[in-house]
């Protein structure tokens, strides 16, 4: 039985997330009256404790509480929109990680919570924390904005830690949220769609730091900056991260040393040299993040820097997937367009690049800067005439087809190259939908083909 045994809990939106978290919250003795524009969704929805209403239909003084499912607008333009309706009957409208939050304070308050937030480098953080604590031997648990939904995770108990990635929408819905530690990684006007100004954005984001027992800010642009002030002049207890410059007080990055400046002294404690996963200025700034939010959760600076070299990234976003010799091959299928695979290309010097897909407007026209890099293109899918004309006769290309013909071609070139260090690199600047059902699907197709050579070393594992 769960904290929200007994409850009558209204639900809209059963996705992949909402559906886990009716399940859950059903499985723990709840009564879910749940809901989804999409009757596919709505007929998926059956499970102990749920019954699917048209929430329009609903008498709303029976709830105790409306869960908005992550991604589910608060306006709508239809009328009886539920939000509306729920307002109007005084029920609280929360998210799943209000739930978590709610259920943790009734169970273990004290269990270590670290949640983090910001424009980029949620998911890298969030993995980077979760992977340096299980490395330590922690009873981790993880998800939120990524991988699991929040409410699947086993029931908070004193000892369990929690890494949680919070979107600025589930912090939105998560009014008693306490993290331990809190971390805000940086404010960057990319995402102002739903949440209209940059003030507003801003200020949802500071919520969560704000109500952390420590606050880790990422104070290299000014939005962070202002914050990490205004909450030290409240008395919270904040650790700034930076990884432009040096800090008086805090961590910072130099080179590839991560420093610990406290009580007027200054010293390196991590060494991200040769830490392939966490390569590039923006990696660093992740890498802070997690060393603050893991000397919080009481690791030693030994512990953190043994997590860290383990780390193997995140799948298919620049991930390490082995070696052979002087061959890393990079799995990095999310990019689905060019600017998300400009810092895989960015981030190697010679590359034997697997590239295509389903093309997107403008092709990978903005990435003509980096083809010095390119020792060599695999072109696959769709994408492949397009591309072969922009790659012209500077860069070396062939059409390979499938990801297999291309890893098996680019590992025999990369093989015979005598440069030293070399990549063999999958970022397709493409969607994936003319050969895979999406990007993981594609990425794994990959890592089988890196795993089907002789030879082959895996990293991480
Ligand atoms: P999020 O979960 O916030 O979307 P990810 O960790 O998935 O972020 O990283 C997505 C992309 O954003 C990465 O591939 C990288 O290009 C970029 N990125 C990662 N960390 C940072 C950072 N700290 N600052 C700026 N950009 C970053």
């Amino acid at each position: 039985a769960s904290t929200f045994e007994g409850k009558t809990l209204a639900l809209f939106g059963l996705g992949g997330s909402g559906i886990a978290t009716a399940l859950a919250l059903g499985a723990g003795g709840a009564r879910v009256v749940a809901w989804d524009d999409n009757p596919e969704n709505v007929d998926k929805a059956y499970g102990e404790g749920i019954t699917t209403v048209d929430l329009r239909e609903f008498d709303w003084a029976g709830a105790d509480a409306f869960v908005l499912s992550p991604g589910v607008p608060l306006t709508h333009p239809h009328p009886h929109w539920s939000v509306d309706l729920a307002r109007a009957a005084d029920v609280p409208i929360i998210g799943d990680v209000e739930l978590f939050s709610l259920e943790r304070a009734a169970r273990a308050p004290d269990a270590p919570l670290v949640a983090i937030t910001g424009t980029n480098g949620k998911s890298t953080t969030t993995a980077l924390v979760s992977h340096v604590l299980q490395a330590a031997g922690r009873d981790t648990q993880m998800g939120g904005n990524i991988g699991r939904a929040v409410m699947t995770l086993d029931v908070p108990a004193p000892e369990r830690h929690y890494v949680v990635e919070c979107s600025s929408y589930q912090i939105d819905l998560a009014p008693t949220l306490r993290p331990s530690a809190g971390v805000l990684l940086n404010l960057s006007p990319d995402h102002l769609d739903r949440h209209g100004t940059m003030e507003n954005y801003a200020a949802i984001k500071e919520r969560l730091v704000a109500g952390s027992d420590c606050a880790i800010i990422g104070v290299d642009d000014e939005w962070c900056a202002q914050i990490a002030d205004r909450l030290e002049a409240k008395g919270q207890q904040v650790v700034r991260i930076s990884a432009a410059g040096a800090l008086d007080e805090g961590y910072f990055a130099q080179g590839s040393a991560l420093f610990e400046a406290k009580n007027g002294e200054t010293r390196p404690v991590i060494s991200l040299s040769g830490i392939g996963s966490l390569r590039g200025r923006h990696n660093a700034q992740n890498a802070l993040a997690a060393l603050a939010a893991c000397i919080q959760c009481g690791l030693s600076h030994e512990e953190i820097q043994t997590g860290f070299s383990t780390f193997p990234g995140l799948a298919h976003r620049m991930e390490q997937v082995g070696r052979r010799g002087h061959v890393l091959f990079v799995n990095d299928s999310k990019a689905t367009n060019a600017e998300a695979a400009a810092p895989a290309l960015s981030s190697f010097e010679r590359i034997y690049w697997i590239v295509g897909g389903l093309p997107k407007q403008g092709g990978i026209e903005s990435l003509r800067p980096l083809f010095p890099r390119v020792a060599k293109a695999y072109l696959v899918g769709e994408a492949a005439p397009a591309f072969s004309a922009t790659l012209g006769e500077a860069t070396p290309y062939e059409i390979s087809g499938t990801i297999e013909a291309a890893v098996a071609n680019a590992t025999r070139d990369a093989a015979e190259d005598g440069a030293g260090e070399v990549v063999v690199l999958l970022s397709p600047a493409c969607a994936s939908f003319d050969q895979f059902r999406n990007f993981e699907v594609r990425g794994d197709a990959f890592r089988n083909a890196v795993l089907a050579q002789p030879g082959i070393q895996l990293i991480g594992e």
